[in-house]
Order: C-alpha cells, then sequence, then structure tokens
C-alpha cells in the first residue's frame, strides 16, 4: 500500500530532525510541515491533518521541555501517538458469541469489495469454530448470487440467495430465518450497492435491516476512493449506523490516507484490512502495530531485548549462531529456531516489531500462526538424531522417511515436504552469511596493508550488500539494512547481542516467515 510511502516520509522528517544538530523550534516547525504535507499527500482529511498538527505541538513545547529530558525520544514518541489516535477511535466493535445467532450485515459502494470480504471474514469465523453461513441479498446486479455461491462453495461456507425472489429485504429475512433455526453462530448477510450514494440504495439498505436486525453493520470502504472516504462514511453512517468498518484493496497502489480519514469521520474503528482478492486476504486491524508498520520502525528496543533474553537460557541457540556463522544449518538448527521464535510471544507482536516482517506474515494471524509453528515442532521430533544433525540430503535420497515422519507427527507428507523445503532455503541462506562473514575476515586482513581508501569502499560495498542478504527477493527484506544500519547506531560493524549475529538471526527469521506466509510455505494450502 502507499501508505508506506506515507511512513517513509514522516518516518525521515522525524529523523532528520532528531539528526541535526540545532535541533530548534524551527527545525521543529519544518519537521510539522513535511509531516502534514505528506498526509495531505496520502489523501488524510485536511481538518484531521490541521488537529493533528496542533496535537504534536502543543505535546512538544519546546521552551518547556527542560534540556535534561531527551527531546528527540519525546518526538518521535508524540509523532507515533498522534498517529495512532488518528486510527484509533478507541470505541469497541461488536464480538460475536458462540451458542447464539449472530447477524452480521454487510453494507458499501458497488466494487467496494463486500462479496469478496464477506466470503474472507466467513472464512476468518469458521476457523475460529464458529458456525458460519452467507446470505446473498444482492438481487440488484445480476451474477452477483452466483458470485458469492463460488466463493462459499470454495469456503466451504453453507450460503442462501434466490435467483428469484427480486426483493433484498425478503431474501435476506429468509436467509437469516434459515440459519437462525439451523443453530448458526454467525450469519453474514451480503448486500448490494449502487456506483454511487442513492436514495435507492439507502432505502435499500434501511429495508433489510429492519427485516434481518443486524448485530453487527460492516462498512466496506475501497482505500483507493482517497477524500471522498470522509463524505462517502459519513452518508452511510447517517443511515445504516454501522459499528465497523473494512478497508479493502489495501495492496494496491492507492494513497489509503482517506479511508483512514472515514474512522475519525464517523468514530468508528476499523477491524481489518483487505489485502488481495484471495480467500486469506484479511488482515486484523490494530492501530498500533499498524502505525508501527507504517513507520516501518518497528519496536526495536523490544525485539533486541527479546532476543537477549531468548539466548541467555537458550544454550542451543548460541550453538546454533555459531553454525550459521560458519555456513552451517542443520535440521535441528531449524528446530531450535521455531522454538526460540514460538518462545518470543505472538506472531503479530514480532511482526510489528521486526520492520517488513508484517508482510510476510499476512494472511497467519497468531492462531494459525503458532499453530503451524507448534505442527512444525511435532515434525521435527519425530526425526532421528542423525536425521536432525544431517543437512536434509537423507529425505531427498529416501523419501520413504518424510511418511514416517508424517505418521509419527500427526502430520501430512506435504507438511513434511514444505518443511524441509524452508529448511533448504535457509541453508542456503546461512551458507551465504557465513561465506560473506569469511570474505569480511578477508578484506580485514587486506586493510592491515594496502590501499586503505580503496578497501574501505570495497568493504562498505560487503557490507550492504550483507544488510540485504537476508532479502532473497522477499517484499519488505530492503527495511533490514536499514534496521541493521539503526542498531549498530550507524558506526558500522555488526551488533552483537551475547555471542550471537542479529544479522543472522535476522536473514533466518525473515526466511522462515516469509516460507510461512508467502507462495513458498503453507499459505492457502491444505487448511
Ligand atoms: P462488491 O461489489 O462490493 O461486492 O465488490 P466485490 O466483492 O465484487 O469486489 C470487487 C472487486 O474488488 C473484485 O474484483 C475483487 O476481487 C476485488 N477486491 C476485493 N477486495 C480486494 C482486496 O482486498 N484487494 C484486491 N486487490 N482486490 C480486492
Ligand atoms: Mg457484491
Amino acid at each position: 500500500m502507499v501508505l508506506q510511502d506515507l511512513g517513509r516520509r514522516i518516518n525521515s522528517a522525524v529523523n532528520d530532525l532528531t539528526r541535526s544538530n540545532n535541533l530548534d523550534e524551527k527545525a521543529f516547525d519544518d519537521m510539522l510541515k513535511e509531516i502534514c504535507a505528506a498526509l495531505l499527500s496520502a489523501d488524510v482529511n485536511v481538518r484531521l491533518v490541521g488537529t493533528l498538527r496542533k496535537s504534536i505541538k502543543a505535546s512538544v513545547n519546546f521552551a518547556s521541555v527542560p534540556a535534561a529530558v531527551n527531546k528527540k525520544r519525546l518526538i518521535q514518541k508524540t509523532v507515533f501517538d498522534e498517529l495512532v489516535k488518528l486510527v484509533d477511535p478507541r470505541a469497541d466493535s461488536f464480538r460475536p458469541k458462540k451458542g447464539r445467532s449472530n447477524v452480521i450485515m454487510f453494507v458499501g459502494l458497488q466494487g467496494a469489495g463486500k462479496t469478496t470480504t464477506c466470503t474472507k471474514l466467513a472464512r476468518h469465523y469458521q476457523t475460529r469454530g464458529f458456525k458460519t453461513a452467507l446470505v446473498c441479498a444482492d438481487t440488484f446486479r445480476a451474477g452477483a448470487f452466483d458470485q458469492l455461491k463460488q466463493n462459499a462453495t470454495k469456503a466451504k461456507i453453507p450460503y442462501y440467495g434466490s435467483l428469484t425472489q427480486t426483493d433484498p429485504a425478503v431474501v435476506a429475512a429468509e436467509g437469516v430465518a434459515k440459519f437462525k433455526k439451523e443453530r448458526f453462530d454467525i450469519i453474514i448477510v451480503d448486500t448490494s450497492g449502487r456506483h454511487r450514494q442513492e436514495e435507492e440504495l439507502f432505502t435499500e439498505m434501511t429495508q433489510i435491516q429492519t427485516a434481518v436486525t443486524p448485530d453487527q453493520t460492516i462498512l466496506v470502504l475501497d482505500s483507493t476512493i482517497g477524500q471522498a472516504a470522509e463524505a462517502q462514511s459519513s452518508a452511510f453512517k447517517a443511515t445504516a449506523d454501522f459499528g465497523a468498518i473494512i478497508i479493502t484493496k489495501t495492496d494496491g497502489h492507492a494513497a489509503g490516507g482517506g479511508a483512514i480519514s472515514a474512522v475519525a469521520a464517523t468514530n468508528t474503528p476499523i477491524i481489518f484490512l483487505g489485502t488481495g482478492e484471495h480467500m486469506m486476504d484479511l488482515e486484523r486491524f490494530e492501530p498500533r502495530a499498524f502505525v508501527q508498520k507504517l513507520l516501518g520502525m518497528g519496536d526495536v528496543a523490544g525485539l533486541v531485548e527479546h532476543v537477549q533474553a531468548m539466548t541467555k537460557d537458550s544454550a542451543g541457540a548460541k550453538e546454533t549462531y555459531k553454525h550459521i556463522a560458519e555456513g552451517i544449518y542443520t535440521l535441528r538448527d531449524f528446530r531450535e529456531n521455531i522454538t526460540s521464535i514460538m518462545k518470543m510471544g505472538p506472531l503479530s507482536k514480532l511482526s510489528g516489531m521486526i520492520p517488513g516482517l508484517s508482510n510476510m506474515t499476512q494472511g497467519l494471524d497468531d492462531e494459525d500462526g503458532s499453530l503451524k509453528l507448534r505442527r512444525m515442532v511435532y515434525i521435527f521430533d519425530s526425526m532421528t538424531v542423525a536425521e536432525l544433525d544431517g543437512d536434509g540430503k537423507v529425505f531427498v535420497e529416501q523419501p520413504s522417511r518424510m511418511v514416517r515422519i508424517a505418521h509419527g507427527s500427526g502430520t501430512t507428507v506435504r507438511e513434511v515436504e514444505d518443511v524441509l523445503s524452508q529448511h533448504r532455503m535457509m541453508a542456503g541462506m546461512a551458507k551465504r552469511v557465513g561465506g560473506q562473514k569469511k570474505q569480511m575476515q578477508r578484506a580485514q586482513d587486506m586493510m592491515k596493508g594496502g590501499n586503505k581508501n580503496q578497501q574501505m569502499a570495497a568493504m562498505q560495498k560487503r557490507m550492504q550488500s550483507m544488510g540485504g542478504a537476508g532479502g532473497g527477493g522477499m517484499p519488505g527484506m530492503p527495511d533490514m539494512a536499514k534496521m541493521m544500519q539503526m542498531m549498530g547506531g550507524g558506526g558500522g560493524g555488526m551488533p552483537n547481542l551475547g555471542g550471537m549475529d542479529m544479522q543472522s538471526l535476522m536473514s533466518q527469521m525473515g526466511g522462515l516467515m516469509g516460507g510461512m506466509g508467502g507462495g513458498g510455505g503453507g499459505r492457502g494450502k491444505g487448511r
């Protein structure tokens, strides 16, 4: 999403200021100006930008901040907090309860993504043990029912609709009544839209609402509508009082700020983001994590703490990092990394801490993600000592071993294959990291004599390429290099935490997450 550009601009405005020697009032004003310009060009509502500017200015009162207080941190924190306020209305949204019928109705303009998102949400709840059904109350658009039918069938979700009934309120009422009788926990009602906000649409919406009395009405907003978002959401709010917003197409090239403004205009929380056309492309929206990701900053301090705590009590981890430094990566090393990551906490928390990681875990939430990790550990635990300590080649030579492991671990051969192929990818990365380490050593040795400048430049180049080593073409990974720089304090050299190389860790985690969240892993397959 182009919001990332916004994040980058804000970030660099703050960084420029905090890095400059004369952190005076004028420099601060310049930073504010740049932040506001960035927000405006991302389609955030003018009035909101004005408010945000005033709040930041008021919170960081230059005259009254004592010199001892770290202005830099204060400014960073204030900008962060204000951005969170912008996307967080601090209003709770409805939470469905099991054992009763929760009716959820979707509203929004035609093409906003209602039908697509209905199925995504239905699948979301279904995988959490809710008995879920879909009702198509779109009798306006030809083919609407077919579309819902196709989606629902693919996701194995029961559905209701009619090819002959033309009154959407009647179809909606029939469908909801049917599924209520069948004791469904969640009944999602898809409605029609129009290209514009028309009288007719609003009348229809109110009729359906009266017919099904939804527990929750969700407005679906297309992130590409720009500044129109505020007026549109206000108009919908006035007729169909929705209690939550889902913003779709955040994977596209929209500036995205408009949709965010809808939150403030209607005082309604965003609950999910649509991040693609597929069933799994739905991400829970969490204001703080969102802004963290937006600014690409990640909670680096938090991460370092986590990592330190993790290595302190784990001899195995140290062994692994020593291995990687030598370019070796066994299946046991892989197991060690997985269990370390599991100890580090929920995936969503981690992806908030590591810039770029969120891209890779999209589609997998905490529950799905940790379940996946647990099943990987079952797989490792069904391996023999020799298998664990080997490089995985025995599985290529004797594929029947995979069947044995799948049986023993209660998983599938496909999952075992996935683990092995992820391991291969990461072992390849370890090899590269190890190789680059050796190169660096050589460069350092060479520097003891000869043309220093030339060699310095060569080394810098290597450092840069190392920064990107974990990338492997994965989205968001270039941020890693930036983070490494930040952590190294700009002084060059890899930070060393308790004998462990951050770079290697990041590379591995990036690889792992990439495998899990991206096409290389299990996403969308067999689940
Ligand atoms: P409706 O008219 O509101 O029901 O909208 P649809 O669900 O039919 O979606 C309209 C188009 O937007 C379809 O082509 C969807 O595949 C697409 N779409 C919906 N959500 C997303 C999303 O999050 N990302 C992308 N890239 N496309 C989406
Ligand atoms: Mg539709």
